[in-house]
């Protein structure tokens, strides 16, 4: 079984991206991998899953982060398949509209989180924040007032997102996050196929290619973010993104190691609710044998 452990990042440590691979970097057989690692972990995940929904007490929050053509939807699509969809709610998290940006930037991502039972998954998140609002120096131009705009503004943003992340594990919601970590060439690659395959077409953006200009940059803002606000209650995995089938596994893996951890029961029934079955059970035993 493959260690998970090692692609977290450890918390306030300094980090350099090109020091995390982007290439499959252990021994791993594929078809071992689609046809039985990923399926027995899809399995878990649901039993789980149906236990955290039944005890309805706490939740998952999965947030996804990575550059255009890293895999979120894949990843999502692919790990999710197979959890009941009552208990799995995707958001996705676009250019701000303007009532969003009427408000303060956690405002439209609280209304999102997942309720008790429940596992929510973020394509995009609060972390864009200090992600893309960095990297093209959105806050200038925004309602932020000027006088809250400080030069430290992108520490202040880690301790707030890290203060509502550990103000959710108090109230029950725990999170995972996952950088998946794509080189640029292979990026290039799926690009060109997205522009190659008329299917594909669709997802395909122009706004893609201005990004790509702007990819140092944006590592930059991810070697600061990812340790500053990776705590060892919602850690930081930087997954490598150049193969799919490999990022999939990892992300059920940790998925799948995660809901063991948090061991979700089913409710414990009261007395008055064992007898109330009881009742129920030899009233329908007894209709039956009336039929
Ligand atoms: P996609 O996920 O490919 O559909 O693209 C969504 C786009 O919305 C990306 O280019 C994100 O960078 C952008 N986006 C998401 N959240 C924000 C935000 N808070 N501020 C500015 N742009 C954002
Ligand atoms: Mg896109």
């Amino acid at each position: 079984m493959i260690d998970t452990a090692r692609y977290k990042v450890k918390p306030g440590a300094k980090i350099r991206l090109q020091d995390y691979s982007t290439k499959r970097d252990e021994a791993a057989d594929r078809r071992e991998v689609e046809d039985c690692l990923m399926p027995a972990n899809i399995q878990k995940l649901s039993v789980l899953q149906e236990r955290l929904y039944a005890e309805n007490t706490r939740a998952l929050l999965v947030v996804f982060q990575a550059m255009d053509a890293a895999g979120k939807d894949g990843c999502i699509k692919h790990v999710m398949t197979g959890i009941n969809p009552q208990g799995v709610f995707v958001s996705s998290f676009k250019v701000p509209s303007s009532e969003e940006n009427d408000h303060d930037y956690l405002w439209r991502i609280h209304q999102k989180a997942p309720r008790r039972g429940e596992i929510g998954v973020f394509n995009r998140s609060h972390y864009e924040d200090v992600l893309v609002s960095r990297v093209h120096d959105l806050l200038q131009s925004s309602q932020m007032p000027k006088d809250r705009l400080r030069p430290d503004i992108w520490t202040t943003r880690y301790r707030q997102i890290c203060d509502y992340e550990k103000y959710l594990w108090e109230n029950g919601v725990e999170t995972v996050k996952f950088f998946l970590h794509i080189s640029k060439d292979e990026q290039r690659k799926r690009l060109l196929k997205r522009i190659y395959d008329p299917d594909k077409n669709w997802k395909f953006s122009a706004s893609d290619i201005q990004e790509r200009k702007h990819w140092d940059k944006y590592m930059q803002a991810y070697e600061d973010m990812l340790p500053a606000t990776s705590t060892a209650r919602s850690p930081w995995y930087v997954l490598p993104a150049d193969s799919k089938w490999f990022t999939r596994y990892l992300v059920s893996q940790v998925l799948a190691q995660k809901l063991e951890q948090m061991n979700p029961q089913f409710p414990e029934l009261s007395g008055e609710k064992r007898a109330k079955i009881d009742e129920c059970r030899f009233i329908l035993e007894k209709d039956g044998l009336e039929i």
